[in-house]
């Protein structure tokens, strides 16, 4: 959706609802409401093949080191560079502290630590991988409040109907340390990285990893 099309979205709903609503007037504003909620994502420029990403000690370089592709398009006149493709980062640290910060939510936090033993398969915790991992690391497993998290991603065509092919893959974050009627529902599965197409990723999908893999290093 445009930024046009959701100024108009929000100008129609806005006209339904009392006088004394607050919703957000425009993109704008709703971009700076959800960034003081914490919820802000950072964008980062990224190689048109998929090759690499700039950041780290890339992050000033003007063309992908493995292939030479350049990082923008042609410049117009005097025009802001516009880079090929753009890799959208939402950090995960917030949105932990989100659920930590809320008492509807904190308490689930260390479901697992109550959680026995069930003959059925109904969460990971049940699985014998979990249960190896709690044997290994039996350090990080003696506090409950330590965060496990399971990663999933799927490639979809947003403009299929269009018949125009393209790849786009959203990387969701799932929290593990919530229980199974929490942690498959959509407030609580977060999405982290959304890697624009036109080209797939695929074997190539670590190269975007990395500011996830970064942050959970520190975390
Ligand atoms: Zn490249």
């Amino acid at each position: 959706m445009s930024n046009q099309a959701f100024d108009r979205m929000i100008s129609i709903i806005k006209s339904f609802l009392p006088s004394s609503e607050k919703l957000p007037s425009n993109y704008y504003e709703t971009k700076k409401l959800m960034k003081g909620l914490g919820l802000a994502y950072e964008k980062i420029d990224a190689c048109s093949n998929n090759c690499m990403i700039y950041y780290g000690s890339q992050v000033n370089d003007m063309q992908c080191s493995i292939c030479n592709f350049p990082r923008y398009k042609p410049q117009v006149g005097k025009g802001k560079l516009v880079p090929h493709k753009v890799l959208r980062y939402l950090p995960l640290t917030p949105r932990l502290q989100r659920l930590y910060m809320s008492s509807h939510t904190a308490e689930y936090m260390i479901w697992c630590d109550n959680y026995r033993d069930s003959s059925q398969m109904v969460h990971p915790a049940d699985s014998e991988a979990w249960k190896h991992f709690d044997r290994v690391h039996s350090d990080f497993a003696i506090d409950a409040r330590n965060v496990r998290l399971g990663l999933c991603t799927d490639g979809f065509n947003p403009n299929r109907n269009n018949g125009i092919p393209y790849s786009c893959w959203p990387v969701f974050i799932t929290v593990y340390n919530l229980p199974p009627s929490m942690c498959m529902k959509t407030p609580y599965i977060f999405m982290s990285l959304l890697i624009h197409g036109p080209k797939s990723p695929t074997s190539n999908i670590d190269v975007f990893l990395r500011p996830l893999v970064d942050e959970l290093k520190v975390l």
